[in-house]
């Protein structure tokens, strides 16, 4: 008997998925997500809060390795009145807590979270988008 091919995501892996675009879902834009179901082609499946949500698969990004940086989020798609004001241009994303906290001002290398008490690094020059 010759092995079958293996799958590209075996079970058990734990994925982490975070939105793309801004939608109206519960999901914070930059912030990361465990999944929790197979990633299929149509849905991942994400853990809020104890909550299953399903992102429909275009939308998400995915990684195999947990989050360890604050992700970068500029002109950000918010709803005024859920924003505070320092947040509507730009903000970074706790890795550890996923609150949102504002830009710093200069090109910091780590940033310490107000809320969790945790520094992490910050992925600056984190870019979805291809070169062209
Ligand atoms: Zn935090």
């Amino acid at each position: 008997m010759s092995r079958a091919a293996r799958p590209t995501q075996p079970e058990g892996e734990t994925h982490w998925a975070r939105l793309k675009t801004a939608l109206d879902l519960p999901l914070r834009l930059g912030a990361w997500y465990r999944v929790v179901a197979p990633v299929t082609a149509l849905e991942v499946v994400v853990s809020i809060q104890g909550t299953r949500v399903s992102v429909p698969r275009p939308y998400v990004e995915l990684r195999a390795t947990p989050p360890g940086e604050w992700t970068v989020v500029r002109n950000p798609k918010v709803r005024p009145e859920r924003t505070p004001a320092g947040l509507r241009q730009a903000y970074i994303v706790c890795p550890g807590c996923r609150r949102r906290v504002e830009l710093p001002a200069t090109r910091l290398a780590e940033q310490l979270c107000p809320h969790c008490n945790e520094t992490f690094p910050i992925a600056w020059d984190e870019k979805p988008s291809k070169k062209t």
